[in-house]
């Protein structure tokens, strides 16, 4: 975690050294899968959120949550703070005084009890897919399109609740998008024909039988290619007040592929550009990248949020997937296409930065602008 100058105050957030004790409540919805474990570990001593609750499916009951689940993370422990509080049902009344809920529940369940906590007044960062494409929720990566939060003053205006559901994006749709913004922005993209690789972990836990997996590519994900190729348009598009959200005028192909990795989602891309650049100008179009939450240093942004590496074999799943603590993007191999414009390799960490990490840094985005 990076030093960091803003706070927050009863008044809003101001420029200087941080209380703790003034930190926002905060929960976490599906507290035991491989996302809700990622939100414990990242907000252990996060400076603005506070973990005070954790909620899961029924079957718990009360129990601690170190009696109700195995801590699967590689590398940590589970926090003792977490260890010891009750795991709790997914109701905005099992946690007063939460401000504010992390959701890594599945999508059967997840529509249904992130309305009840959006309608109880709560802030909702959901990593479920229900409501990604919803016309007034934004579909936020704070480094591509953090001007989409405008959309949070219309759905509390329609919907009338003070409460607000702000989403993060698929886990393979999260470097793409990264990926292309700068470019997009510079040269304009046409076209993007992606295939992924996608770990293991992003089918959560236990996820695909062992039988199915090891020694084993499948080349089917349900609903990923969709979401690839929809997701990235909402992104790249633009937020109009009166218009809503307008799709980015390009086209995207996504094949989506289950490897045996465990962590971290490597995708090849060919992008065909509207005017052409050079591979310095492409290269130098990442580098050069410095969007808003490096800009405002918040908490969770890394230092870099893209990174091209020179060598010829990078990125790697197991070398890059931890590049800035899981929240950079790395890239490699660009060079020219003979069918688009130019092809490159980008990697991305799929429950941090494509899931827990990405959420964290979306609320972040919201508290440092007044709108949670
Ligand atoms: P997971 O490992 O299967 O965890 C699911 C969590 O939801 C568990 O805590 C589970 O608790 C809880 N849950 C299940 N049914 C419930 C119910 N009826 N009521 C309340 N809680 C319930 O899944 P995951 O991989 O962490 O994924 C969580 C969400 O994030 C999904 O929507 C997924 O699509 C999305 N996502 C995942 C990734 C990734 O890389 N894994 C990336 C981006 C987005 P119990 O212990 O009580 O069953």
């Amino acid at each position: 975690m990076r030093n960091w100058q803003l706070f927050v105050t009863g008044e809003g957030i101001v420029m200087g050294q941080h209380d703790q004790s003034r930190r926002i409540p905060a929960a976490v919805l599906g507290a035991t899968g491989m996302v809700g474990q990622r939100f414990i570990e990242l907000l252990q001593g996060h400076p603005w959120f506070e973990l005070v609750a954790l909620a899961a499916s029924e079957q718990h009951g009360g129990r601690a949550y170190a009696e109700a689940t195995r801590w699967r993370l590689p590398g940590s422990e589970m926090p003792p703070s977490a260890a010891g509080l009750s795991v709790v049902a997914c109701k905005p009344e099992a946690m007063p005084g939460v401000k504010i809920v992390f959701s890594a529940l599945p999508g059967e369940v997840a529509g249904a009890i992130e309305l009840a906590f959006a309608r109880a007044g709560i802030a909702v960062f959901s990593n479920a897919k229900n409501y990604r494409m919803a016309p007034d929720v934004p579909l936020l990566i704070p480094e591509v399109n953090a001007d989409h939060i405008a959309a949070i003053v219309q759905q509390r205006k329609q919907r009338g609740w003070s409460g607000c559901i702000v989403t993060n994006a698929n886990c393979s749709a999260t470097p793409l998008v990264m990926a292309l913004k700068p470019l997009q922005r510079q040269f304009g993209v046409r076209k993007v024909l992606v295939t992924t690789m996608q770990a293991i972990s992003g089918a959560g836990y236990p996820g695909l039988p062992s039988y199915d997996i090891v020694d084993n590519v499948v080349p089917y994900i349900g609903g990923e290619e969709e979401k690839m190729e929809s997701e990235t348009l909402k992104m790249l598009g633009e937020w109009e007040e009166g218009r809503g959200f307008i799709d980015a005028p390009m086209v995207v192909s996504a094949h989506c592929n289950r490897i045996a990795t465990r962590e971290g989602h490597l995708e090849c891309a060919s992008v065909e550009l509207e005017r052409d650049a050079s591979i310095e100008e492409v290269i130098g179009a990442w580098e050069s990248y410095l969007p808003e939450p490096q800009r405002l240093k918040l908490p969770s942004a890394p230092e870099r949020a893209l990174l091209y590496r020179t060598e010829i074999d990078r990125p790697q799943t197991v070398r890059d997937r931890d590049a800035g603590s899981g929240m950079t993007v790395t890239l490699g191999r660009l060079r020219r296409c003979p069918i688009l414009s130019y092809k490159f390799v980008m990697l991305g960490h799929n429950t941090i930065r494509g899931a827990a990490g990405g959420s964290i840094l979306n609320a972040e985005l919201c508290v440092s602008k007044g709108v949670v």
